[in-house]
């Protein structure tokens, strides 16, 4: 039997074991009521008016049969109202309780099978705690087809993402075939070159799954962040210099240690200075900043390069998000960059945020980092 048939079986069953035990206790209760004692109070009350004994005898029986026969009719009648309240309530708890727990595991079902967009009525019976049911029904669907979206929208990005390298390596070798292009140096650089793209692609795509899942392992040792700050600048000298940028860092006069995963903070480092190179035009300036907070150290890069309009901003950290395809031509990666970072600042307990004044007007990205070890 169906639970939702259970269910009614046993409200019905619950109101008739109330009516039941009403009946027997109404039919019951008169007899023991009416006992010895209260035969001796009618014989008390009738002795002033009844003469001798024999007829006071009499009529406290007439009365004592009359008072159980009257009690007798008026627990029947009680009983069958009781019978008829009973399932007027179990039609009404029937219809209010079961009836929308009914659509509501008809509708999880439907979820489960993968129909994400269903929604429930919010129900105006049923009181305030299965208002809640269903409210709390609808956030969870919703919020599922939400991560399906995201799911659909990130197999949709990683295979544009890989078609791009993998469509340019398929023409140099059709060209080659067929005659278009030479199997020289020139050309194997290019493959090359799109070989290299498609596995700094493939290793970016699982790093951010590893970081998003939490499965990626830290290994927090004492660094010195001022020499990781630097460091990570000469490593991007050259770029700079190529571009004729200034990049330049300012440090505290101590040494600032911390406790942090060294080959992260490298990482995090390595794209967002990475990233203002990049995105500032040649001669412009980026500045590399360590400065000190509450228990914290704080790595501000800011850059005077192209900027990010105010609307564009607060989706610069999701996954594969490029605020403009032309950015891509002058040589951006796959917008996966930012998005790893941030997860990574995450992982160490720290936070990446990101500050412009909008196109044309520079930008500031700000990596915190707990832990620190007081110089
Ligand atoms: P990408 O690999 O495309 O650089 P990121 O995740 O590192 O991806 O950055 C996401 C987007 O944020 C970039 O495509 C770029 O449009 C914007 N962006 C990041 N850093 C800067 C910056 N310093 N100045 C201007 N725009 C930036």
């Amino acid at each position: 039997m169906p639970w939702y048939k259970r269910l009614r079986w046993r409200l019905v069953s619950v109101q008739l074991l109330v009516v039941i035990s009403g009946i027997v206790s109404m039919l019951l209760l008169p007899r023991w009521v009416l006992s010895k004692r209260s035969a001796e109070t009618i014989h008390s009350i009738l002795a002033p008016y009844i003469g001798s004994a024999e007829a006071i005898t009499q009529a406290e029986n007439k009365l004592l049969t009359y008072f159980q026969q009257a009690t007798f009719s008026a627990a029947t009648l009680a009983g069958l109202i009781a019978i008829l309240a009973g399932v007027v309530a179990s039609l009404i708890l029937w219809r209010t309780l079961v009836v929308p727990l009914r659509r509501i595991a008809a509708a999880s079902r439907r979820v489960a099978a993968g129909r994400f967009d269903e929604r429930l009525p919010t129900a105006h019976q049923g009181g305030q705690a299965l208002h809640q049911v269903i409210t709390s029904f609808n956030q969870m669907a919703h919020s599922l087809e939400q991560i399906d979206k995201k799911r659909i929208e990130l197999i949709a990005n990683v295979t544009h993402e890989l078609r791009t390298p993998l469509t340019g390596l398929q023409g140099l070798v059709e060209g080659i075939e067929d005659g278009i292009y030479q199997a020289d140096s020139a050309t194997m650089q290019r493959m090359s070159g799109e070989i290299s793209r498609l596995a700094r692609l493939v290793n970016d795509i699982q790093v951010l799954a590893k970081v998003e899942a939490g499965a990626l392992r830290l290994k927090p040792i004492k660094i010195s962040l001022s020499r990781v700050v630097t460091d990570s600048v000469m490593q991007l000298q050259a770029q700079a210099g190529g571009k004729h940028q200034t990049l330049s860092v300012h440090l505290p006069t101590f040494n600032v240690n911390l406790i942090a995963d060294k080959d992260r903070v490298v990482q995090i480092l390595t794209n967002i200075i990475g990233n203002a190179l990049l995105y500032t035009p040649p001669n412009g300036d980026i500045k590399v900043q360590l400065l000190l907070g509450d228990n914290t150290a704080q790595i501000v890069v800011k850059d005077n390069g192209i900027g990010i309009p105010a609307d564009k901003l607060p989706y610069i950290f999701e996954r594969f998000y490029r605020v403009d395809a032309a950015r891509v031509q002058n040589g951006g990666g796959s917008g996966v960059g930012l998005s790893i970072s941030r997860n990574l600042a995450w992982a160490m307990g720290g936070e990446l945020s990101a500050e412009s004044d909008g196109l044309g007007r520079g930008s500031t990205f700000t990596l915190t980092l707990p832990s620190l070890i007081t110089p």
